[in-house]
């Protein structure tokens, strides 16, 4: 009986397996194909200064409307695209699709996602000037946003390639910051412009005394190593007076807006200020 159970079980397990490889099989065929077809497009969330609710600054998201599953969300599909070599076509479409828009701003920065993968690509920093010089745009710019895992692993390369890139005018920030194994000690041989605090902790916050140190505790590393920090995730008017408080230099999240369309984002560059009273309608982060 015993021995059917764990047959059972195992068939069981195997099946699913079999189910996730599908998945992942059936969603690398459709992302090969996703641009020419047309099927990604960007989203863009403004990001605000802490006192002036100036917009700075917009992060670029990519959004994929697959015919097989609909909307999908790219926490799904950008691990995927990073097993596979298809990361690095479709981080060239994200980059060039953003500078395009960027041009239009009158003076906002673009924040892009690299996820590790991108970042350790043979010459990154070449290929990243070649597509700021083609499009014309200034380094300053555009913000490179970057994970620990990117940095953490290979940190003596990782470091010389912040470095190449920050010489070069790009701002860097590094983001999920407290949720990866970054030592403090280390973050000081990195060149960056900035934090951005995990939301995880954004949200727990009002909630949890654990959440709330340590967010006052990457605000206080960030400022003492002369580094913004960008807090995102912020949805409640109670974060943004907590964050203010706190010392944040920049905020991002729901409550001053979600993330929307390039022609909604001109309109939030050109006006250049947001104070999260008005409803603006956006897309929330797709299933
Ligand atoms: P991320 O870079 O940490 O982006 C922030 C995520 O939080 C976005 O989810 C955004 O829509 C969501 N968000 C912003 N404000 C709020 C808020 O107030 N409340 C809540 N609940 N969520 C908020 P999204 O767009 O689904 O992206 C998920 C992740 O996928 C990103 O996390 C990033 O790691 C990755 N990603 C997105 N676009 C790209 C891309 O173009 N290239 C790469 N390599 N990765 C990308
Ligand atoms: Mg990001
Ligand atoms: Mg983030
Ligand atoms: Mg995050």
């Amino acid at each position: 009986d015993a021995k059917r159970g764990g047959r059972g079980i195992v068939r069981v397990f195997d099946e699913s397996m079999d189910e996730g490889i599908r998945f992942r099989r059936r969603v690398e065929g459709g992302l090969s194909q996703a641009i020419a077809k047309g099927e990604l497009s960007l989203v863009y969330q403004p990001i605000v200064s802490r006192d002036a609710i100036d917009v700075v600054g917009f992060e670029a998201l990519v959004r994929w409307n697959t015919q097989e599953y609909g909307l999908m969300s790219p926490a799904t599909f950008i691990p995927i695209a990073e097993e596979s070599n298809l990361i690095h076509e479709l981080g060239d479409w994200v980059l060039r699709e953003a500078l395009e828009v960027l041009k239009q701003w009158p003076g906002q920065y673009v924040s892009v996602n690299f996820s590790p993968r991108q970042f350790r690509r043979h010459n990154f920093v070449g290929h990243i000037m070649q597509s700021v010089q083609r499009a014309g745009i200034e380094p300053a710019r555009v913000q490179i946003e970057i994970t620990e895992t990117a940095i953490f692993d290979d940190a003596e390369r990782a470091a010389d390639t912040l470095y190449k890139l920050r010489q070069m005018g790009f701002r860097i920030a590094l983001d999920d910051f407290g949720t990866g194994y970054s030592s403090l000690y280390n973050i000081r041989k990195f060149a960056l412009d900035c934090l951005k605090i995990d939301r995880s902790f954004i949200d727990g916050m009002g909630r949890e005394r654990e959440s709330a140190a340590i967010v006052h505790s990457i605000i206080h590393l960030g400022r003492a190593l002369g580094l913004g920090v960008i807090a995102e995730g912020v949805e409640t008017e109670a974060q943004v007076q907590a964050l203010r408080l706190a010392g944040a230099s920049h905020l991002q999240g729901y409550f001053f807006s979600r993330p929307v369309t390039a022609d909604i984002a001109l309109d939030m560059a050109r006006a250049g200020i947001l104070d999260g009273k008005d409803d603006i309608a956006g897309d929330s982060a797709p299933l």
